[in-house]
């Protein structure tokens, strides 16, 4: 399988070890929500058909897929997306470096403590919500994140995500990078 041959568990090991070594709040918090088990981590042959249907009725162009995915269907869906999550299942594609395995899983569980019901309704809370994903990702690997970063990082949202730069540009988004201790 597609999966077995990039060594999607061993990877994900990896990317644990990496968030682990890592001491900024971000990575730790990672951990905990993958470790506390509030979230599974799942390969993308694993992906149910209404979470795969949930993210996608946004979409204009829907493509329709067999499930449990082939390994030429999760390569088709990878193109698209590396990484995804529904309640409370994180789905990552085969992916074969570890480093970045990490950083998709410090994307994603930022969704997820984010996440609220509508919060993906308008381009701009779309938007936001990319924004503070992918804002996690450089906080974590990135120890001189910038403004200057910040403005680059906007642009580069709206051009991967394919949404409009929202009329108040410099707005911060929303919500929550980490959690207390507890
Ligand atoms: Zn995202």
């Amino acid at each position: 399988m597609y999966e077995l041959r990039s060594n999607w568990h061993g990877v994900f090991k990896k990317a644990l070890a990496i968030l682990k070594a890592n001491k900024h709040p971000i990575a730790q918090t990672t951990v905990a929500v993958i470790e506390g088990k509030e979230v599974q981590v799942l390969p993308y042959s694993q992906m149910r058909i209404a979470d795969y249907n949930a993210g996608q009725k946004h979409k204009n162009k829907k493509k329709t897929f067999e499930f449990p995915l082939s390994p030429k269907d999760i390569k088709k869906i990878t193109e698209d997306f590396i990484g995804f999550f529904r309640g409370k299942r994180i789905y990552i594609s085969p992916i074969d470096d570890p480093l970045k395995f990490a950083s998709v899983l410090v994307h994603e569980v930022n969704h997820y403590i984010n996440d609220k019901e509508g919060n993906y309704e308008t381009d701009e809370q779309k938007f936001l919500e990319e924004l503070r994903a992918e804002m996690a990702e450089a906080l974590v690997f990135k120890p001189h994140f910038t403004r200057k970063n910040l403005k680059d990082l906007r642009e580069t949202v709206a051009a991967n995500y394919d949404l409009p730069m929202p009329a108040t540009p410099n707005k911060l988004p929303p919500g929550i990078f980490t959690r207390p201790k507890r």
